[in-house]
C-alpha cells in the first residue's frame, strides 16, 4: 500500500512539474490513504503500548513513565458526528459519532432516537421500547441513525469526518480538508473482570487471554483481573494539508469531550 502511495504521490508530484496528472478521484483516494496511515500509526503506538503493560513481567496498576493510559482514535472518511442532537425522551444535547452510535443516553438511559409514549417508566433503563427480545439494549433502527435523519433535527449539526477546504476539484494543486475524528481514551483498571457468557468469548474480537474473566455460572474459570475500559472520549478536529502526496498538520487539534454513555447492562 504504502508503494501505491508512494506511485500516486510521484504522479502527484510529477503533475506539478507539468508532466502526467492526477485525476481527481486518484487525488482525493491517496489523501484518504495518507490519512488512515497517520491514525492507524497512532492505534499501533497504542496497541504495543497496551501489549507492553500486558506482559507478564508490567506491573500493572502502578503508574509507568508512559502512564497506564493509552488513546485509540476512529476515523472513516464516510461516517459523521452530530453536534447538539437533543435526546427524544429528555432532550438533553448530545454529541453523536456515527462509527460508534451508543443505543442509550447518557443522561436519561433511553434510546434518544424514538419518541417515548406517555406513560413510560422512566426509571426503568432500559425500558420496553428500548429492549430486544434478548433482554438487552436493542440496536437503534438504521432509518432513525441516518445522516438524512440528522439533518432533519432542528439544531443538530451533522459534521463529515473529512471536508475539504481546498482541492476538492484539482487533485494537482494542494488539497486540505477538516478532518474530525473520534479519540477513546482507555484508562487501566486493576480490579475489573468482564461478565460474559463463553459464546462471546468464542466470537470476541480480541485475544481471549486479554480478558480478565469472572467466574460464571456456566463454570467459567475466572482470570485475574485488571484490563483496560473506556475512560473518555473526545471529538477531534484537525486541519491536513495534501501537497504531492505528502500529508502535513496545518493547525494543531481541537477537542471536546464527549459525554460519557451509561452503562449498558443498567443504570447504576
Ligand atoms: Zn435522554
Ligand atoms: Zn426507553
Amino acid at each position: 500500500m504504502r508503494l501505491k502511495l508512494l506511485v500516486v504521490g510521484l504522479a502527484a508530484a510529477a503533475a506539478l512539474g507539468g508532466c502526467q496528472k492526477v485525476t481527481k478521484e486518484q487525488g482525493t483516494k491517496a489523501f484518504y490513504k495518507e490519512l488512515h496511515l497517520y491514525f492507524n500509526n497512532l492505534n499501533n503506538e497504542a496497541q504495543f503500548r497496551k501489549d507492553e503493560m500486558r506482559k507478564a513481567d508490567a506491573k500493572l496498576g502502578i503508574v509507568t513513565p508512559t502512564g497506564s493510559i493509552y488513546s485509540t482514535f476512529v476515523f472513516d472518511e464516510n461516517a459523521f458526528i452530530v453536534k447538539n442532537f437533543k435526546c427524544k425522551t429528555c432532550e438533553t444535547k448530545l454529541i453523536i459519532t456515527s462509527p460508534g452510535t451508543e443505543y442509550l443516553c447518557p443522561s436519561c438511559g433511553h434510546c434518544p432516537y424514538v419518541t417515548h409514549g406517555a406513560g413510560f417508566n422512566r426509571k426503568e433503563s432500559p425500558c420496553k421500547i428500548c429492549m430486544g427480545t434478548d433482554g438487552k439494549p436493542k440496536e437503534p433502527n438504521p432509518a432513525l441513525i441516518a445522516k438524512e435523519a440528522f439533518e432533519k433535527e432542528p439544531g443538530a449539526q451533522v459534521l463529515p469526518m473529512f471536508e475539504f477546504v481546498q482541492g476538492k476539484d484539482n487533485a494537482n494543486a494542494t488539497m486540505a480538508a477538516t478532518v474530525r475524528y473520534v479519540r477513546r481514551q482507555w484508562a487501566y483498571d486493576n480490579r475489573g473482570v468482564v461478565d460474559i457468557s463463553s459464546r462471546v468469548i468464542e466470537k470476541a474480537a480480541v485475544d481471549p487471554n486479554y480478558l480478565p474473566i469472572a467466574a460464571t455460572a456456566e463454570g467459567q474459570l475466572g482470570r485475574p483481573p485488571g484490563f483496560h475500559r473506556p475512560d473518555a472520549t473526545f471529538v477531534g478536529q484537525i486541519e491536513f494539508e495534501f501537497r504531492g502526496g505528502d500529508l502535513s498538520l496545518k493547525n494543531r487539534y481541537q477537542e471536546e469531550a464527549v459525554r460519557p454513555w451509561k452503562d449498558l447492562k443498567g443504570n447504576q
